[in-house]
């Protein structure tokens, strides 16, 4: 440590994205990135703004926000731009989280507690239930904001809108703060009761659903008065940080609204039947309302799984908590790579001793 750095980054530990391997070439399932390319004209609009590098970017970001705010038929000033969702969260943390604390379920998105150690906030964790659900009963008792991920990030379980509704009327003074990064697969967004609830804050991002996670886009949603309040905190940190090629390629993606049901429907089917699969293979899941499945097999923990699955030139993650550690976290991509990932994990159930690994074959 220097003896310039701040004390309170003494003891930082930053977040640890997945890997993005730039030499060899893998079956990247480990970063729930989308398999499918950016819609159609959405590369085109970015070239064309890379002619005017040499201006800023519009720092209101409208029509941007026009394009989000349409997504829930809800008005511009609902919204907030990130540089990817993270971002957003950032923002929203400092702007409301500061000196009150959070509390978010034990497994979770691993950057919110990152987040709170840089910005030195307070946070509280409740354990998810047995079966990775999060019960909204558990969360009555806490008086200060509730950041929950819905679908959860490493489980991929959903809580419904009237769930969420009833933990923003646990108490009216609190915020509840609902990362929807993975919403798109099957749930439906809390969005739309940012009019009726001044208490709610809806994160969502262009990274996963719509083939953007290079592009950096993510937006919240919220009342008026909070939107401006973390608009205002936005703007006082960089007020140009949707970059120009990335605004005009977010707003070609959003009116792409076939491309982007298309997309979802594949992954949503995918995801079906590489479920099915794996449990015909002896594996247990999470019940997973998102682009990634949650997955361990008795006959290789979580860390071996990864390797071996490594070695063979697919990326999974792996998680070292010790309510995950057994399980590997796969993205759900295109039908050909979940099936090369089905053949190599049989192949290794198999060098493990693992009969039905052996005999496995495919659908
Ligand atoms: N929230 C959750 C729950 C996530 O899993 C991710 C992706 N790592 C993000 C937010 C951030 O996504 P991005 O910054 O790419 O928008």
């Amino acid at each position: 440590m220097s003896r310039f750095l701040s004390k309170d980054l003494a003891c930082l530990e930053p977040y640890v994205p997945g890997e993005q391997p730039q030499d060899k070439r893998y079956i990247k399932l480990n970063t729930n990135e989308s398999p499918f390319p950016p819609a159609e004209g959405v590369a085109e609009s970015a070239y064309l703004q890379a002619e005017q590098l040499n201006l800023y970017s519009d720092p209101s970001g409208a029509p941007l926000k026009k394009a989000a705010a349409g997504i829930y038929s809800l008005s511009p000033e609902n919204v907030s731009l990130g540089n990817g969702s993270d971002e957003n969260l950032a923002h929203i943390f400092r702007a409301f989280l500061k000196d009150k604390g959070v509390v978010f379920p034990d497994v979770t998105y691993g950057f919110y507690p990152v987040l709170c150690s840089l910005l030195g906030i307070e946070y509280k964790t409740v354990p998810l239930r047995a079966d990775f659900t999060v019960d909204v009963g558990d969360y009555a008792s806490f008086g200060c904001p509730v950041c929950i991920a819905n679908p959860n990030a490493q489980t991929g379980v959903y809580l419904p809108p009237q769930k969420i509704e009833e933990l923003i009327l646990q108490n009216r003074q609190r915020l509840v703060i609902i990362d929807e990064a993975y919403i798109d697969f099957g749930g439906q967004s809390a969005a739309p009761l940012v009019e009726k609830y001044d208490n709610l804050i809806v994160v969502q991002t262009m990274s996963k659903s719509r083939s953007l996670a290079g592009a950096r886009v993510g937006f919240c949603f919220a009342c008026k008065e909070l939107a401006a309040e973390i608009e205002a905190v936005r703007c006082s940190f960089n007020p140009y940080n949707i970059n120009r090629m990335s605004m005009f390629a977010a707003v070609k993606s959003i009116q792409a609204e076939n491309y982007f049901r298309e997309c979802t429907e594949k992954i949503k089917s995918v995801r079906e039947y590489t479920a099915n699969t794996l449990k015909n293979m002896g594996f247990e899941m999470t019940d997973s309302l998102s682009n990634f499945l949650l997955a361990k097999h008795r006959a290789a923990d979580g860390g071996k799984l990864y390797l071996k699955l490594k070695e063979r030139g697919i990326l999974v993650r792996h998680f070292s908590d010790e309510r995950i550690k057994d399980y590997v976290r796969v993205t759900i991509g295109t039908k050909e790579q979940m099936d090369k990932f089905i053949e190599a994990a049989g192949l290794i159930l198999a060098e493990e001793g693992y009969a039905d690994g052996r005999n496995f074959k495919k659908n």
